[in-house]
């Protein structure tokens, strides 16, 4: 669900005809040698296809146009190996309508001083070709990603590799689906939104579902189904009983159960890659869904609670580019204002995410008192310490706002006996206070998606590739 993985990028070399066959051949035979060993890197999550050597404008214009037209193609780069006259680029960037990257690269990663002649230089340009061609993006105003280095040290391959699973993430977005199993939670503003908008922007189409039609999937799940997946979930999760009886245990978690197979059954049937649910609704529901949620977070399903389909199309979408590595749903729970110990620590009343879980998660079944509902069954565990970005994006009215930061996380100083949830404890690189004001001055709400796999470079580029207002509070 989560790894996407029927994509490739084409990387189209920029030359002219001025320098005759012979020095094209060699552009293209080395265009195909840098590709070669960037694919066998084992670096990038996604191949790159060489497609041709841009000459003229015609040819150029009809290879962005048929990578427009390929949905396997999720992005072009580029390189200029000799100077390539940038007339030639206009109408073909133009037409592109999938990101586009200027790798500013040189095949040697040195002068060769003992050996360097006009024939060197006639084949090696990429110093002042690449700026002709950077030049012309600058100017048509484009938000292609320029990356400048010696293609076969690791940090570019690594810069490379990031890009294209923002990349990625960019096409896989205008296919996001969320489903709201009701409305959001009432009176709520900063979860809501203009999701006609988001369709236009982003590419999210956001349904509401009455409860009622996931209610009959429930109903309608298989026991044998249910007990299988009982008997399997013991070989990845401790079960702890507790206070409950066996029987109650049991029967907590295998509701549960249920409602996981049900509402990936309904997603799966009607196209859906997230949801939300609001603890205000749960008309024919027994349980909050909890560990239902967690195991489709896992899966690499968004998820946001109380009708948050911005948070849920979000993490589903940073799902996609981390690869579902350590990224989950979060909400800043309660302070730590101490000195020296100043910190957020993140969770929900639930619905935590175990791809951030640093221990073996426990199953456990305690009331919940909020919704009305019977004891949910939840996944309880500690997070992780690391660097992480955490994010969240707000609508304004007139605009959509990425807002975050960075953080490091780290594990609760102690356990939390009253409050079994999965819990994470971060601190904004900037500082608490620091950061703290500069999120509640930007309007960032509380829900957000934490990612110890996507960094700042990547929503970076992600923000410019929607046109979106990028608030990087630092
Ligand atoms: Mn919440």
């Amino acid at each position: 669900m989560a790894i996407i993985k029927d994509y490739k990028f084409w990387f189209v070399t920029g030359s002219q005809s001025l320098y005759g066959t012979e020095v094209l051949t060699q552009v293209e035979e080395d265009s195909k040698k840098l590709i070669n060993k960037l694919n066998e890197s084992g670096k990038l999550p996604y191949p790159i296809e060489f497609k041709t050597v841009g000459i003229t404008a015609e040819n150029i214009t009809q290879a962005m146009k048929e990578a427009n037209y390929d949905d396997s193609v999720a992005g072009v780069i580029t390189w200029a190996h000799t100077f390539s006259p940038a007339k030639n680029w206009i109408r073909g960037t133009q037409l592109l309508n999938k990101p586009l990257m200027h790798l500013a690269t040189q095949m040697l990663n040195t002068i060769p001083y003992d050996t360097i002649d006009f024939d060197y230089m006639n084949l090696n340009q990429s110093a002042h070709g690449d700026r002709e061609y950077a030049f012309i993006n600058a100017r048509l105003r484009l938000n292609n990603k320029i990356i400048f280095g010696h293609w076969a040290d690791d940090d570019i391959q690594t810069q490379i590799a990031k890009w294209m699973a923002v990349a990625v993430g960019y096409n896989e977005s205008f296919k996001i689906k969320i489903v709201t199993f009701a409305d959001k939670m009432r009176d709520v503003a900063v979860t809501d939104g203009d999701k006609v908008e988001a369709q236009i922007k982003l590419g999210w189409t956001v349904d509401y579902w009455g409860v009622g039609d996931l209610v009959a999937y429930v109903n309608a799940v298989n026991d044998a189904d249910i007990d299988q997946l009982y008997e399997d979930l013991q070989e990845k999760y401790d079960f702890i009983a507790g206070e409950n009886t066996p029987e109650k245990f049991e029967h907590n978690v295998k509701y549960q159960i249920r409602e996981y197979i049900a509402i990936k059954k309904f997603m799966t049937d009607k196209g859906y890659s997230g949801f939300t649910t609001n603890f205000e609704d749960l008309v024919g529901l027994e349980q909050l869904p909890g560990l239902a949620v967690q195991l489709l977070m896992a899966d690499g399903y968004g998820f946001a609670g109380e009708g948050d389909w911005k948070t849920a199309a979000l993490t589903r979408l940073l799902k996609i580019i981390s690869h579902n590595q350590a990224t989950a749903f979060m909400e800043d729970y309660t302070l730590d204002l101490r000195k020296g110990h100043e910190a957020i620590l993140g969770s929900h009343m639930l619905e935590v995410d175990p791809t951030i879980a640093s221990n073996k998660p426990r199953v456990e079944v305690h009331p919940l008192d909020i919704g009305g509902k019977e004891d949910p069954a939840r996944l309880v565990f500690t997070g992780r310490t690391g660097d992480a970005v955490d994010v969240t994006l707000a609508d304004f009215g007139d605009e959509f706002k990425l807002i975050s930061y960075e953080v490091t996380g780290n594990k609760p100083e102690a356990e939390t006996p009253f409050l079994p949830v999965a819990k994470q404890l971060w601190t904004p690189k900037t500082g608490l206070k620091s950061g703290a004001e500069g999120w509640l001055t930007a309007g960032g709400g509380h829900h957000t998606t934490l990612s110890f796999a996507v960094d700042t470079e990547q929503l970076t580029d992600l923000a410019k590739l929607f046109g979106l207002t990028f608030v990087n509070i630092k």
